[in-house]
């Protein structure tokens, strides 16, 4: 049962280090904002939430996350319009799939308005955080990790969750090389792929830097069994334009239900492009080369929102993609995701939570 928590108790940092952010070199993911909201659970209920400064963690070497990995988390960004307002995109559909991941990882939800009610005070006192700047945005990472300090292996009976930001810069995403992967897999049917697990990307690692080794930025996951059918492109969800006609692989088991893939979808739809989510083999992609139909294919995710790929290597060939142009799906679509995040055009598809 969850208590009724809805007093977050805030402590404001006393030397904010707002004025020492260096804007124009913005790393990605290694500056932090001033504050962090944290709320433990324990004896079956979330308990203590509060905004503190950002900070190191205390935690016994036996905590269970740093062995056994019992952590999910996600990954979403608000941005800032003109007026100042703070906006989040389609923020519901991560905090549902948020507790999709905590079920299979064991892990107790977040009752969603608690989350709700962080995320908004977090932001509200490090509005000034969220950059207004062109292509930049606050990036959020809430996360929940198990902290028993036990080496026993079974599901924590305490754990943390914590939503930190950062602010981030413009991703100039020029086009990347990729490689269809045929021996190694991100995710098996059973298994975890559908979650923001934490295991699942430590196991990418190591095929991933194979490929970069040989000069392929990204990895084309394929099915565990048979190596048949594409999956996702790295971290994030692929989609090819065969003709007039989008296509990508349907989300499920071992494949994450991305919300920008959703969001590009759906947004090709109402451009009146034929969409197509369903198995998609790897043949009938080096056949659309052979046949002259493919015309695009990128990958989406939040970080990039677009990735395109210039190059999709498969048995020892390589088979390239010309770079988007103006008139490109993945340009216009880009264009029109960034306008939207902002704020700039209507919001006709109720996407948006100002504050
Ligand atoms: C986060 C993630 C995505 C993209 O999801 P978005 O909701 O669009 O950010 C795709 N694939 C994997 C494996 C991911 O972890």
């Amino acid at each position: 049962m969850v208590e009724d928590i809805t007093k977050i108790s805030i402590k404001n940092t006393d030397h904010s280090r707002l004025s020492s952010v260096d804007w124009d070199n913005l790393p990605f993911g290694k500056v932090f904002s001033d504050h962090m909201f944290t709320m433990n659970y324990a004896n079956g209920q979330w308990e203590n939430p509060e905004i503190v400064p950002y900070g190191n963690i205390n935690m016994s070497p036996a905590t269970s996350v740093l062995h056994y990995g019992q952590s999910c988390f996600e990954g979403m960004k608000a941005h800032k319009n003109d007026n100042g307002e703070i906006l989040l995109f389609r923020v519901n559909e991560n905090i549902e799939r948020l507790n999709i991941s905590a079920e299979r990882m064991c892990m107790p939800e977040i009752p969603k308005e608690l989350f709700v009610e962080a995320l908004k005070t977090l932001l509200e006192l490090d509005r000034d955080w969220v950059p207004s700047i062109d292509g930049y945005s606050l990036y959020i990472r809430p996360f929940i990790i198990a902290t028993d300090p036990y080496v026993g292996i079974r599901p924590s009976e305490t754990y943390k969750f914590i939503i930190f930001t950062c602010p981030v810069g413009a991703y100039y995403s020029s086009s990347v090389p990729v490689k269809i992967e045929t021996e190694y897999s991100r995710a098996v049917q059973g298994g975890t792929g559908y979650a923001k697990a934490a295991g699942n990307y430590a196991a990418a690692l190591y095929p991933a830097k194979l490929g970069q080794d040989n000069g392929y930025t990204q990895l084309i996951w394929t099915d565990a069994k048979e190596h048949k059918y594409i999956e996702e492109a790295g971290t994030m969800n692929i989609i090819f334009r065969l003709g007039d006609k989008l296509i990508s692989p349907k989300s499920g088991d071992t494949i994450l239900n991305g919300i920008t893939k959703r969001s590009v979808l759906d947004i090709a739809r109402s451009w009146g492009y034929e969409v197509e989510e369903r198995k998609v083999t790897v043949q009938e992609i080096i056949k659309s080369f052979e046949n002259g139909t493919i015309k695009e294919a990128f990958g989406a995710g939040t970080a990039a929102t677009i990735a395109s790929i210039n190059c999709i290597h498969y048995n020892d060939q390589d088979y390239f993609l010309p770079e988007p142009s103006e008139d490109f799906f993945s340009t216009k679509v880009l264009s029109f995701l960034n306008d939207y995040k902002k704020g700039l055009i209507e919001d006709k598809f109720n996407w948006l939570i100002r504050f």
